[in-house]
């Protein structure tokens, strides 16, 4: 049986995300995306220990994408 985890894990952790360490420590990973509306910058943090990017593009501070939270 295989089970298909892109169904499992539900509509946050869609997209591109793909949980390459295959572990099930995958807690849920906040979004964030830049705050220019028309850009489609996103990251997940993973680690309350990691730093917030900028959007390499409008260097802007993402923001927390509060969608699905
Ligand atoms: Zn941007």
């Amino acid at each position: 049986m295989v089970l298909n985890e892109s169904q499992v894990i539900g509509p946050t952790t869609e997209d591109r995300y793909s949980p390459l360490v295959g572990s099930t420590s995958q807690v849920e990973s906040p979004r964030y995306r830049c705050p220019v509306v028309s850009c489609h910058q996103s990251w997940y943090r993973h680690s309350a220990d990691e730093t917030i990017p900028h959007c390499p593009i409008h260097d802007l501070v993402l923001i927390r994408d509060s969608k699905g939270a």
